[in-house]
């Protein structure tokens, strides 16, 4: 009763009201969304020894009165509300159907595409099933596809984890774990898990040559993934000089506004075109 009373009195606040009204607003609007085809994927080039072997598609929502939202500001709440689960699906078939489009022309089919999977669309029980039901409906090769997962996923059922990464595994999916070294990391999990990858964070790439405790922290990941037979990719390289370092330290590949932002499939095909042919 006291925190039915507590819930009661938030209600009261007026900022807080303005709160829930635009988050069921946005809810809506997300839900209305996906339907009506505002969301789109941009696709960021990954390098690999000077070469585009791949990318990371990133959801947009072109929203009809706001504009532009970005992902950090609808994910977690699409997260909360369940909407993770149609968005997650609609992300995940589209991104299949490109592969399979590229699959088609030499100039793209060797590219691997990265997809986000959200923790809560990771761990419905017909997942692992579901993307093999894309992948199957779509055509798309699945050792071209690979899976992002963020360490957040590791605080439930490890078990049941594993046994999904392994089904996907068994059909060529790859798996990234994404924003390492931000969240909860186990050791003990990390060489349980069938990664194929660590993505080293934004966050320890950004003062790479200022921060000796962010450069140890990089090194530290390369070393830790390439001991663990892992590859390592740097995310949110913006300068020829963070890139150089974690070049010089073994870091495998890398993505980052030093050669693109994430671009509309169009302007993405232009560039892995321009960069094909020199
Ligand atoms: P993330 O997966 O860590 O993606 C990297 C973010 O860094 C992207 O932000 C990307 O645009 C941005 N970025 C790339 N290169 C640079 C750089 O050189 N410098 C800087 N400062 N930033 C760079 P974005 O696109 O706004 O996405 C934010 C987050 O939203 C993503 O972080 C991911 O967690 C989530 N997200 C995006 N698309 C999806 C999706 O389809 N599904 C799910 N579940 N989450 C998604
Ligand atoms: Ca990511
Ligand atoms: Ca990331
Ligand atoms: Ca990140």
């Amino acid at each position: 009763a006291k925190a039915a009373g507590r819930n009661t009195l938030c209600f009261y606040d007026p900022l807080m009201q303005a709160a829930v009204h635009r988050r069921a607003a946005l809810e809506l609007d997300m839900r209305i969304g996906l339907e009506q085809g505002q969301f789109e994927l941009f696709y960021q080039p990954q390098v690999d020894r000077g070469r585009i072997v791949g990318c990371e598609a990133l959801l947009r929502w072109h929203h009809p009165q706001d504009g532009f939202i970005s992902p950090a500001a609808f994910i977690p709440l699409a997260e909360e509300t369940g909407q993770i689960l149609p968005l997650g699906d609609w992300v995940l078939r589209t991104a299949c159907e490109q592969l399979a489009r590229w699959a088609q022309d030499p100039v793209f089919a060797h590219l691997s595409l990265a997809v986000n999977v959200s923790p809560h669309q990771f761990h419905q029980p017909g997942f692992a099933d579901q993307t093999l039901a894309t992948l199957a409906g779509t055509g798309a090769d699945a050792s071209r596809l690979e899976l992002e997962l963020t360490e957040g996923l590791l605080l439930r059922d490890i078990e049941d984890t594993i046994r999904k990464m392994m089904l996907l595994k068994g059909h060529g999916v790859g798996f990234s774990l994404d924003d390492f070294g931000t969240g909860y990391s186990s050791l003990a999990y990390l060489k349980r898990l069938p990664l194929d990858q660590l993505k080293i964070d934004q966050s320890f790439v950004r003062d790479v040559l200022t921060d000796p405790n962010d450069a140890a922290i990089a090194r530290t990941i390369v070393a830790l993934g390439i001991s663990l037979g892992l590859r390592v990719i740097a995310e949110g390289v913006e300068t020829e000089a963070q890139r150089a370092f974690l070049e010089r330290h073994h870091c495998h590949a890398w993505q980052g506004y030093l050669l693109s932002r994430p671009l509309p499939v169009a302007e993405f095909e232009a560039l892995v075109r321009g960069w094909a042919t020199p």
